[in-house]
C-alpha cells in the first residue's frame, strides 16, 4: 500500500484530520485552450464573473458538516486555478490529477492516506449547482452505508436503437436511475476499491460507485436534483447565462423628499453638512440640516422604505444635536443592502437668506463625501419664493430633493 503520494500528486502540508472530506474532480480538458472564455475548460469558465469551478467550491466550503475541500486539477491548469479560485477557508492545496478521471481520484485518494478522513464526498468541479440539502442527504446516507450515489429518476421513454437506427424496443424506465455527484464514501472503502482496480490495471471505470459495485459495496441512492446539472456541453452555458441575465435586470427607482426647518435665535445654518454663516440658526430635534432631511426621504421614498421619522423618531432622545449625514448614509445602508446602486441625487434649498449660490460647489462636495458619491451624481439648486410664504418672510427654510436610484428588477 502506498504510504505518500505519488511524484506529481502534490502534498498538502496544512492538511487537517477532517472527518468529512470533498474531493472536486477538476482535472478534465475542455480543449487545448487555456483561458477563461468558451474555448477553455468548462471548470474555468466564468458565469456572471465567477468561474464555474469556484462556485462549485464554495457549495462545499460553507456547507457546515465539510471540514475540507481538495481539487483535483490538471499539470497545465495550476495558473488558471490559482487566477479562478479565491481564497476559501478550508480549502486545501490541489491535487494534480491523472490521465482519467479514475485516476485523478485515486491520486485524491492517496494524497490523504496519511492523513484519513472518516468520509469522502467526491463531485465534479462542473456541477456548481450542487445544493447544501444534496449535501447533507449524503451525509446521513454515510452513517448507515459506505457508499452513497446522488442520483434522479429517469423520466424521458428511454428506447433501445439497433445499428442500423432502428427501434428494437423500449427500455422499462422504473429501475433507471441517472448518476450525478456527489458520490460519498467510507473513505478506505473506497480507496480500496481504487487500490485494486490499479492494481489489477483496471482503468475505465467512468465513476466511483462504478468501483464500488465491481468490489460489491452496496450504494445507497441519494435524491439528487435537475438543478445539479453538469456542465458538459456548449448549449448548457448559454441557457444559465440567459438565466442569469433575467435575474440580473434592474430597475430605476424615483424618490422625493420634502423639508422645513424654522430659524431662531445663532449664527449659522447647517446646510448639506456644512455650516453656512448666518444670524439666525435652524431649529430642529437634531441639527435641522433642512437638505439633508429631504434627501434623506428621496432615496427612502425610492426604496419604498418609510421616511427619515420613522427611522428616526424625533422623540427618540439619541438624535437630540445629531448630525445629520448618518441619517443619509443610514438611507444609502438600505439601499446597498437591496443590491441597489444611487444614480443621482438633486436638492433645491429655497430660502431668501442666506445666499446660497457663492456655497453651492462646497454642498455638493460636501455630499459627495458624506455618500461617497461622484459629485457628477449631486446636484444642489437654490432659489427664493419671491418674498411670498414663510421662506419669503424668512421664517425659516425648505428644500426639495429627488433621488434616482437603481434596484434588481421585481419580477
Ligand atoms: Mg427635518
Amino acid at each position: 500500500m502506498p504510504q505518500s503520494p505519488k511524484p506529481g500528486a502534490r502534498a498538502n502540508p496544512e492538511r487537517p484530520s477532517p472527518k468529512t472530506l470533498a474531493l472536486i474532480v477538476a482535472a478534465g480538458r475542455g480543449t487545448r485552450a487555456k483561458r477563461h472564455d468558451e474555448d477553455g475548460p468548462k471548470q474555468y469558465r466564468r458565469l456572471d464573473g465567477e468561474s464555474v469551478l469556484n462556485r462549485t467550491i464554495r457549495q462545499f466550503t460553507s456547507h457546515p458538516a465539510v471540514d475540507a475541500v481538495c481539487v483535483l486539477i490538471h499539470a497545465d491548469d495550476e495558473t488558471l486555478y490559482l487566477e479562478s479560485v479565491t481564497a476559501h477557508e478550508k480549502l486545501l492545496s490541489p491535487v494534480i490529477g491523472g490521465v482519467t478521471r479514475q485516476e485523478s481520484v485515486y491520486n485524491g485518494l492517496r494524497a490523504f492516506l496519511g492523513n484519513q478522513p472518516e468520509h469522502v464526498l467526491i463531485h465534479d468541479g462542473v456541477r456548481p449547482f450542487i445544493s447544501h440539502a444534496i449535501i447533507s442527504a449524503n451525509l446521513e446516507a454515510l452513517e448507515s452505508t459506505e457508499s452513497a450515489l446522488t442520483a434522479i429518476a429517469i423520466t424521458d421513454t428511454i428506447k433501445d436503437v439497433d445499428e442500423s437506427g432502428l427501434i428494437k424496443g423500449t427500455i422499462p424506465r422504473e429501475r433507471l436511475w441517472a448518476a450525478q455527484t456527489p458520490q460519498s464514501f467510507a473513505f478506505p472503502a473506497i480507496y480500496k476499491a481504487h487500490e485494486l482496480a490499479a492494481f489489477e490495471g483496471r482503468n475505465n471505470f467512468t465513476d466511483d460507485t462504478s468501483l464500488a459495485e465491481w468490489q460489491g459495496l452496496p450504494t445507497t441512492i441519494v435524491a439528487g436534483s435537475r438543478a445539479n446539472i453538469k456542465l458538459t456541453m456548449p448549449e448548457d452555458f448559454p441557457d444559465f447565462d440567459t438565466d442569469r441575465e433575467q435575474k440580473m435586470t434592474r430597475e430605476t427607482r424615483i424618490g422625493n423628499g420634502y423639508d422645513v426647518h424654522a430659524f431662531e435665535e445663532g449664527d449659522a445654518v447647517i446646510l448639506c453638512g456644512l455650516p453656512i454663516p448666518h444670524d439666525r440658526k435652524l431649529k430642529g430635534h437634531s441639527d435641522a440640516d433642512v437638505a439633508l432631511h429631504a434627501l434623506t426621504d428621496a432615496v427612502l421614498g425610492a426604496i419604498g422604505d418609510g421616511d427619515i421619522g420613522m427611522h428616526f423618531p424625533p422623540s427618540d432622545p439619541q438624535w437630540k444635536g445629531a448630525t445629520s449625514d448618518q441619517f443619509l448614509v443610514h438611507a444609502l445602508d438600505r439601499v446597498a443592502a437591496l443590491d441597489g446602486r444611487v444614480i443621482n441625487l438633486d436638492v433645491t434649498i429655497v430660502c431668501e437668506a442666506p445666499k446660497i449660490g457663492p456655497h453651492r460647489e462646497a454642498l455638493r462636495a460636501s455630499i459627495a463625501r458624506i455618500t461617497g458619491l461622484d459629485a457628477r451624481r449631486i446636484s444642489v439648486k437654490a432659489t427664493t419664493s419671491e418674498r411670498l410664504g414663510f421662506t419669503g418672510r424668512k421664517e425659516g427654510i425648505a428644500a426639495l430633493a429627488s433621488a434616482s436610484i437603481e434596484l434588481p428588477a421585481l419580477p
